[in-house]
């Protein structure tokens, strides 16, 4: 198409003359751009691998050798040589929350803090840097850095909590077990009493993180994400960016459904958005739910009590028959479901939950989610096979570092730890794997979650045996979940997801073959250029 409108410039006036003169000046499937002198790793099943690839009106044109491939080049054709290198369908996160992770990218960075005394210094470089601001705010911290049994503390009076402020709903204000005093730490809804105060960002604010992250992100490889709470409320500032065109992630938004009901009004703003975005760019077709919290908090919910504190075995945020109501209506609705469930028993609920909306809707590839997974008893890890719901978990979340090993293992107790991140399990089961970072809660970069999944150990190759490393994945296993497992999860797969003709132009060219590497190496991948529909949006700069 983009050809026949350059002809249309010469020949204003005259389109059907100048379109009848193209069918006979060009060949029948000249490329707009062809990529030569790669390693293509296909996911395509009958010619998992070749040397170049086709681009045409966005789409893949033709995939194969590169004597082939070289047949459509035409005067114009944009020719990009992979020099050898790796090329790969373009990644796409399935777990992200993309406004929030692209604001973070102006905060404090703790990612990697050895301690409060560590965490402190950066939180005063950052302030000297930046003397206008009146809020620092940080992100990338986890539970071990303030020590086993610590959080950290400080006062708290401006957002307005005292001793006395009450727990919210499905949250916690940490209190001082002597005194009461409120220690500045807040567990998941009680973060709402301090994110009130804090200054909203303007809407020109927020355009300007959303290019950042979108920039971010294609330089990292991605060319989707799904985002899994906090950007419905935005889907204007992604249309405006769409409309100036400055769009080069692909977007898969689910509103996020608040406990205890569905109610009336989300269900027409669930409806009116769904006939707005539902195309390559923007999806809507999806309801977020969070039947539980994590782990670290003990706010997972478990079927047996925690192992570090036998008074509690988290709690459901959901009345089961709500939340089983709410999924069956909006099932029957061809809304795909993503449930947050951490625990065990949380996990069992969204699947009973499924397995019922299937029963009374008859509904066929419905292909319901389940986010996260982090625990799960070995009675229901068939359950995602037989009834198709996708395990939509982030790697990255199990490396078997000290907040891991050390905080989440030992509330979760060694039973439950040997079924930690059970992907493979689930995959052997006939599950199918989607992988996502839950950006920012940890890095959006996937090779540092593509060596987890491989290695089930830290950079420094720990714990030696692995962390339950029965649940080691080898690479294609891996990048698949990143990829075609991908586009399945976000119900794509028959236009993304792999590079095969006729499917969207998404694809990465990568800095070294993934395939034939020390697995420890993996997180060392650089992306060198990212393509989006045919369009190349990120180009490392040349060494
Ligand atoms: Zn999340």
């Amino acid at each position: 198409m983009k050809r026949i409108r350059r002809y249309q410039a010469l020949f204003a006036g005259s389109i059907l003359f100048a379109a009848a003169v193209l069918a006979f000046a060009q060949p029948a499937h000249v490329a707009d751009a062809i990529i030569t002198n790669a390693k293509v790793y296909t996911l395509d099943v009958q010619h998992p691998w070749a040397q170049a690839v086709a681009i045409a009106d966005s789409k893949i044109a033709s995939v194969g050798e590169d004597a082939q491939i070289e047949k459509l080049r035409g005067p114009g054709t944009k020719v990009i040589d992979a020099a050898g290198h790796l090329v790969l369908p373009g990644f796409v996160d399935c777990h992200i929350h993309f406004l929030d992770g692209s604001l973070s990218l102006g905060r404090v960075n703790l990612e990697g803090a050895k301690d409060a005394a560590d965490i402190q210094q950066r939180l005063r470089e950052y302030a000297a840097r930046h003397p206008g601001k009146d809020w620092v705010l940080g992100r990338g911290w986890n539970y071990a850095m303030f020590g086993l049994e610590a959080l950290p503390h400080k006062k708290l009076a401006l957002a307005g909590i005292t001793n006395e402020t009450p727990d919210p709903a499905n949250g916690a204000i940490v209190r001082d077990p002597k005194t009461h005093e409120a220690t500045g730490a807040l567990k998941e809804s009680a973060q709402e009493l301090v994110a009130r105060v804090v200054p909203r960002p303007s809407r020109n604010e927020k355009l300007a993180a959303l290019r950042a992250g979108i920039k971010w992100a294609n330089e990292h490889g991605l060319t989707r994400v799904h985002s899994a709470g906090g950007d419905f409320e935005q889907l204007d500032l992604y249309d405006q960016l769409r409309r100036e065109g400055q769009q080069t992630l692909r977007f898969y938004i689910a509103y996020f459904l608040n406990p205890p009901n569905l109610r009336p009004q989300d269900l027409d703003t669930i409806e009116s958005a769904r006939k707005k975005y539902r195309d390559d760019w923007i999806d809507t077709n999806a309801v977020k739910m969070m039947v539980d919290g994590v782990v670290e908090s003990h706010t997972a919910a478990m079927l047996e009590p925690y192992s570090d504190d036998p008074s509690t075995k988290g709690k459901l945020f959901w009345d089961p028959a709500k939340y089983t109501a709410a999924v069956a209506e909006l099932d029957k609705r061809g809304l795909q479901l993503f449930t947050h469930a951490i625990g065990d028993y949380g996990v069992r609920t969204a699947l009973d939950a499924y397995q019922r909306a299937e029963e009374v809707n008859q509904t066929r590839d419905r292909r319901p989610r389940i986010e996260h997974i982090e625990t799960i008893t070995a009675a229901d890890i068939p359950r995602f096979g037989q009834l198709g719901v996708i395990a939509s978990m982030q790697p990255l979340h199990s490396y078997p570092d000290a907040d891991t090993l050390d905080v989440w293992a030992r509330n979760a107790g060694p039973d439950r730890a040997s079924r930690a991140w059970a992907w493979k399990s689930i995959s052997n089961d006939g599950g199918h794997l989607a992988f996502g970072s839950d950006w920012p809660v940890v890095t959006l970069n996937p090779w540092e979650g593509v060596q987890t999944a491989v290695t089930r150990q830290t950079a420094e190759g720990k714990p030696d045996a692995g962390f339950a490393p029965e649940q080691r994945l080898t690479v294609e296993e891996t990048v698949r979940g990143y990829t075609l497992g991908a586009a399945y999860a976000g119900r794509r797969e028959k236009t993304e997801g792999s590079i095969e003709p006729g499917k969207l132009a998404d694809l990465i060219i990568v800095s070294q073959n993934i395939f034939a590497i020390e697995p420890h190496r993996l997180a060392e991948t650089k992306v060198l250029t990212t393509i989006v529909g045919g369009r190349v949006v990120y180009q490392a700069p040349a060494k």
